[in-house]
């Protein structure tokens, strides 16, 4: 039915016309729905203290009666009064509940002690109201509010005040994330502002056909050359060993070498082989940043190929607004044993990209 039925049939009827919601953000049966969910979830915080009944009868009201909360009604009649809330404690049959109904006074003060409580909890509990609502495809988000009577004699009058963040603030998270699209990220290749030492091996590349190509081989090779002669040695003296337990030692002294070279080598393996790897551990320690990486590409400078070190970043598609920066390239780990990959630094075990450093692109890995 078009606006102008709806308006016909209600002049028809000779009844008030409910005002559109979007003419006036006001829509009182999905004020009172909020208020409603909102009593469900609080029932769930497992809390039994007055103060979470009192929030809880104040919601009640307001999913009875939602339209005492419009915004842009008499401010004099907004909200609902001490008396109304607490007598409404009846419910939970509160002693003394149909005494506060009546009494302003004791009403008044009772309240007053009851708010800052309720007003911590909410605060605390923010994210599970907001999370619950979301889950029920509510998109108001409730505010605790008092407007405060003043010394004119006025009561106080309590309620909630509501946003509704549609074309108002960015939600903190996409709504809906199609996990079996998420879309490709692209790499780039970020500033490095280490110490001086890192500062120095990424302001150069080492063109391997030059002498940093020579330092790198002879470095290798040294290597190579160390752990197969101590490896040799030990392996000698396994033949050698006399007894069970000497043989035992010898071959456990192979393995601790061989770890032990591995981690101090292994880069130079993996990146002969990978063409890009982790930068050595040493590095890290040494700076601010993490996650810096060595490659080989080709240099046309070089004419060859060059050595540098390089550090990535990426946008998360997963974090949206929030995501930005935040890939950064690791380990695969287990999972991805071998590889190299983009994790997410607010979910490194979640958002997970595959890593190219020659497309400098990724795409989503769960
Ligand atoms: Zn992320
Ligand atoms: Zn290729």
């Amino acid at each position: 039915m078009t606006d102008q039925a709806n308006a016909k049939v209600a002049e028809d009827a000779g009844v008030e016309q409910e005002p559109n919601r979007f003419e006036t953000g006001w829509d009182s049966q999905e004020v009172s729905r909020t208020a409603r969910s909102v009593e469900r979830i609080a029932a769930g915080w497992g809390d039994r203290s007055q103060a979470i009944k009192v929030l809880r009868v104040l919601c009640h009201l307001t999913e009875e009666e939602p339209d005492r909360l419009k915004p842009d009604g008499d401010p004099d009649q907004w909200g609902f009064l001490a008396t109304e809330v607490l007598g409404g404690m009846v419910r939970f049959n509160t002693p003394g509940a149909d005494q506060w109904s009546k009494d302003h006074e004791k009403a008044k003060n009772r309240m007053k002690a009851h708010w800052p409580t309720i007003e911590k909890t909410w605060q605390r509990q923010a994210a599970t109201i907001a999370d619950g609502l979301e889950a029920e495809g509510l998109s108001l988000q409730p505010r605790l509010h008092r407007a405060e009577g003043g010394g004119t004699g006025k009561s106080n009058r309590y309620g909630f005040q509501f946003d509704n963040p549609n074309g108002m603030t960015e939600s903190a998270r996409p709504t809906e994330i199609d996990l079996l699209r998420v879309a490709q990220v692209h790499y780039r290749r970020a500033h490095i502002s280490g110490n001086r030492f890192v500062r120095w091996l990424w302001s150069r590349s080492f063109d391997l056909a030059g002498w940093g190509g020579r330092i790198y081989l002879a470095f290798a090779f040294a290597a190579l050359l160390g752990v197969v002669s101590i490896t040799w040695i030990y392996l000698i003296g396994m033949s050698a060993a006399g007894t069970a337990l000497t043989f035992l030692k010898a071959g456990l002294g192979i393995l601790l070498i061989l770890s032990a070279s591995w981690l101090v080598f292994g880069w130079l393996v993996r990146l002969t082989i990978d063409r890009v790897t982790l930068a050595p551990a040493f590095l890290d320690p040494l700076s601010k940043e993490t996650n810096y990486l060595l490659e080989v590409r080709e240099s046309p400078e070089a004419q060859g190929n060059a050595i540098s070190l390089v550090r990535y970043v990426a946008n998360c598609p997963l974090c949206g607004a929030h995501g930005r920066d935040k890939i950064h390239v690791g380990s695969g780990r287990l999972e991805f044993f071998g590889r190299l990959v983009g994790r997410c630094d607010r979910a490194p075990n979640a958002h997970v990209f595959s890593f190219d450093h020659v497309t400098q692109r990724g795409r989503f890995l769960r």
